[in-house]
């Protein structure tokens, strides 16, 4: 029996959304149409070790434009539908919020209301396995100030950014498609992912691309912010693990127990690269003295911390890397790949889209 599917992911030019197709792609003989805006955080480079397969697809699409997604649907007949497509920098956020509320609330909305009139055209098997799988963040939850607290699916809500109010938003919409009209949905909420093809304006690409120049490595107030941080090639090993087999209505909160404050995090790095990098830029003796403490963000969270014991026992998922080994694989992939940062940073990636696409 052929069991695979056809999965429509938003989102897969980004950072998270090309890790889940490089791991679909390669791992199953799923069907993948990736839709995706391409924004400045969208990246078809990223892709490109897939991109050759006949399992995938590509349409450059505003989730928020509801015909050209509708047609997608109809179309493409998706088995599953894995959301990530987001605004997703906090900084960002605080500059221009509308950004923001278009794409997580009113697209997500818009996502929803095709899917759920695409689910009442579907019978049998093809209408019980469908899921609409909706990825979303742990600072839903706010932030933590006991040591011993941890975030778990009950957890309340209470976002503190822009960013993270417009995505607790969108998780309120998909439980409310659940509950009144019946899509089976399910959603994860995961914390800070890290690893190779991140955008360099989040913090890890950033203090490894400006250590390697040369450049200040800036951190926010006094560095002692906790994250948790999961390997993203971890976070798409669950993420397809709940689409697939994760029990509609519920929520997955996943996370890699990696708990380092944001000065550690850097000094990990510039440990790392007094390694990897030996041959330093001119006029600096030590990567660590280019770190920089600069004013803190409006309103940043101190800790986040989740507890991902439900996603562990209901699907046996456990993250592969520990935070040490995941950290080295990323600095040498920054090393070892220039030319994706090159053109990521030159702006000569977005030429070549225009060129491509329109
Ligand atoms: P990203 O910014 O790297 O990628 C987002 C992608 O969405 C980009 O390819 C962009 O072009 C696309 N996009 C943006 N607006 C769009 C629109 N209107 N229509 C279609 N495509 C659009 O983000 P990421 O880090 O890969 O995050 C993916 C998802 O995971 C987001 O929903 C985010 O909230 C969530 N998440 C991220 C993290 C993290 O640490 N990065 C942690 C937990 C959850």
């Amino acid at each position: 029996v052929d069991t695979s599917m056809n999965i429509l992911i938003t989102g897969g030019a980004g950072f998270i959304g090309s890790a889940v197709i490089r791991h679909i792609i390669t791992n199953t003989t799923d069907t993948v149409l990736n839709i995706d805006k391409l924004t400045y955080a969208g990246n078809l480079e990223s892709l490109a070790s897939v991109s050759d397969s006949t399992h995938y697809q590509f349409s450059q699409t505003d989730i928020c434009d509801q015909p050209a997604i509708e047609a997608h649907f109809t179309d493409f007949q998706p088995d599953i539908v894995m959301h990530l497509a987001a605004e997703s920098h906090v900084d960002r956020s605080i500059t221009g919020s509308a950004a923001f509320m278009q794409t997580n609330i009113i697209g997500t909305h818009t996502l929803l209301e095709v899917a759920r009139h695409y689910y009442e055209t579907l019978s049998g098997d093809k209408k019980s396995n469908f899921r609409f799988h909706h990825i979303s963040t742990d600072e839903v939850y706010g932030d933590l100030d006991n040591d011993d607290d941890l975030f778990t699916e009950t957890t309340s809500y209470a976002p503190s950014s822009p960013y993270s109010a417009s995505k607790a938003s969108s998780d309120h919409l998909v439980r409310a498609w659940d509950r009144t009209y019946g899509l089976p949905v399910v959603i994860t909420n995961c914390s800070n992912n890290y690893g190779p093809y991140h955008f360099p304006e989040k913090l890890i690409p950033l203090v490894i691309l400006n250590a390697l120049a040369g450049k200040p490595l800036p951190i926010y107030g006094n560095g002692q912010q906790i994250r948790d941080w999961l390997y993203v090639e971890d976070h798409a090993r669950a993420l397809y693990l709940v689409a697939t087999e994760g029990k509609t209505g519920e929520t997955y909160n996943i996370g890699g127990h990696n708990e380092h404050t944001n000065i550690e995090v850097v000094q990990t790095i510039c440990a790392l690269l007094e390694e990897l990098a030996p041959n330093k830029p001119h006029g600096i003796t030590s990567y660590a003295e280019l770190i920089t403490y600069v004013k803190d963000r409006p309103g940043h969270d101190l800790r986040y911390a989740i507890d991902a014991s439900k996603i562990q026992q209901a699907l046996g998922w456990t993250p592969q890397e520990t935070f040490s080994s995941g950290l080295r694989q990323t600095v040498l992939w920054y090393l070892n790949n220039s030319e994706w940062v090159e053109h990521v940073q030159s702006g000569e990636y977005q030429h070549w889209v225009t060129q491509q696409y329109q």
